[in-house]
């Protein structure tokens, strides 16, 4: 049987390589061509990383007014909306050709749930035949919003458990897709409502194969992404993991890993990024991972780009993973307040996190600190207050604007979600879901951010001091357009002028 395994193109306002690895997207044709389908992959996003333009998203226009044209430089916003990938049409042209007979499509995120439709509409309107079914993280979280595209099955959970029973199905004439577990399907049953899996199925440690992939490449280094672990059994609110992995860690098996690495080229410096959410819940685990890598690769570094939870850190193992060879700690934080980590079921010892922060300074690594604005008891002051405190010690600040997905606590409603497109489930869209901030607020928050991190950069421009300058004796924010071939600095509009006023003042 032939099988194209896709990754549809992204809108969004950024994509960096390191998302661009379609981890999910390889776990499923190994595991198809282990049983010996033949697959074609199409990882469209990493066609084209840099993107075209697209006119501003409908859903989005919230944001228009904090869109600054010929933005540039470190303090920046977003400036518009790109295709990253080829155009649908062609997506649609490219699969096809192949002459499938089964067209497996990867949404990662819910976010990019539209990208998903248009490019089964796309394809459909090829006249192909090829049956149409689609998985991952964005299917978990609501399934039945892709059975209404038309695609033909749509799967939730771990690919490891459904591709036995879904392949058995896919080689009858009348395929059953009730039978295949976790799988929603608008063949046999109501379009909306499919039917609902009897259980939910997770894969074992042992089904767990070692997957990895290059997200670029330079003369001297080559990236990579894996992922070595799965489900995490702590319930932060705001986080989706569980909607896909549910609640055990479970890890690939060290014996693959060992003979998996092997087949990672030598040839350059690589880095390795670990995707995993949760990676240091296990550190004996993560350093014999450490261990692997470094025998086989003696030329290499390691980045965890999706955040290590401080929580299981402590400065012994700060400064092993330094020795290890990281260069940098990306450390998630969550919420700095009480008051939100009570409501969110996270844990918050600011004391914990310093001491993470002191070892990676002693240790001579970099370190940037993830933060969550607009949960639900969070306000302007404290954002403020948690952008203020991150300002005053030895780490770069990132700001995640909260998002949910359908599923989430206080999520549950799926109509919600029919009403309000998946656009506004990004980061990036900086949507009020909870109302504790507003748009503007969302967007002060994150460019106080930028600016705090300016504030810590070295080497920095002329204009770049005097933007700062500025700022500091206006209690203002400023930013850097490019005008007639050279740089002009400008007052940011539309902020939220309180919470400026608070960062520079206290
Ligand atoms: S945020 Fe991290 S610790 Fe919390 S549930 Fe998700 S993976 Fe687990």
């Amino acid at each position: 049987m032939k099988i194209a395994v896709v990754t549809p193109p992204v809108r969004d306002m950024y994509f960096t390589p390191g998302r661009n690895s379609a981890l999910g997207m390889h776990t499923v044709s190994s595991h198809l061509s282990r049983m010996g389908e033949t697959v074609t992959l199409f990882n469209f996003p990493g066609d084209n990383p840099g993107g075209f333009s697209i006119p501003p998203l409908k859903e989005t226009e919230h944001l228009t007014p904090f869109l600054i044209q010929g933005e540039k430089g470190p303090v920046s916003f977003f400036t518009g909306y790109r295709q990253f990938g080829p155009s649908f049409e062609e997506c649609a042209a490219r699969i096809t050709a192949t002459e499938p007979d089964v067209i497996l499509i990867s949404c990662f995120a819910f976010a990019y749930a539209e990208d998903t439709v248009e490019l089964v509409k796309a394809i459909k309107e090829t006249g192909c035949t090829a049956l149409i079914g689609a998985g991952g993280g964005g299917v978990s979280a609501f399934p039945q919003y892709f059975l209404a595209s038309g695609i033909d099955f749509a799967v939730t959970g771990e690919s490891e458990k459904v591709i036995p029973s879904l392949l058995k199905e896919l080689h009858r004439t009348d395929p059953d897709f009730s039978r295949v577990p976790n799988c929603y399907t608008s063949i046999h049953h109501n379009k909306i409502e499919g039917t609902v899996p009897p259980s939910y199925f997770s894969a074992d440690s042992s089904d767990l194969e070692f997957i990895w992939s290059i997200t670029g490449e330079t003369k001297k280094t080559r990236y990579i992404s894996t992922s070595l672990s799965r489900g995490c059994p702590r319930r932060c609110r705001f986080c989706s993991n569980f909607l896909t992995h549910g609640r055990e860690f479970r890890k690939v098996p060290i014996g693959k890993i060992i003979s998996g690495v092997t087949q990672i080229p030598t040839d350059k410096h690589t880095v390795i990024n670990f995707e995993d959410d949760n990676l240091s819940f296990d550190p004996e685990y993560l350093f014999e991972i450490l261990k692997i890598f470094t025998v086989h690769l003696p030329e290499r570094s390691f980045m965890a780009e999706n955040g290590m939870d401080y929580s299981f850190l402590d400065s012994s193992i700060v400064k092993a993973l330094a020795k290890a060879g990281f260069r940098q700690l990306n450390l998630s934080l969550g919420t700095l307040s009480t008051v939100s980590a009570e409501s969110e079921y996270r844990h918050l010892s600011l004391s914990k996190y310093e001491n993470v922060l002191e070892a990676a300074e002693q240790s001579g690594i970099a370190a940037v600190t993830y933060f969550i604005s607009g949960l639900e008891k969070d306000s302007p002051e404290a954002a403020v207050a948690a952008l203020r405190y991150l300002h005053n010690l030895p780490t770069l600040t990132g700001i995640s604007p909260f998002y949910p997905v359908p599923g989430l606590p206080g999520f549950t409603d799926t109509e919600l979600f029919l009403t309000h497109s998946p656009s506004l489930c990004r980061g990036a869209s900086f949507y009020p879901w909870n109302g504790t901030l507003s748009t503007a607020q969302l967007v002060t928050a994150f460019r106080l951010s930028r600016y705090s991190n300016l504030k810590k950069k070295g080497g920095r421009s002329e204009t770049e001091c005097r933007l700062i300058e500025l700022s500091e004796r206006e209690h203002r924010l400023y930013t850097v357009v490019r005008k007639h071939k050279g740089n002009r600095i400008i007052p940011v509009p539309h902020l939220d002028t309180a919470m400026v006023e608070m960062f520079f003042s206290t």
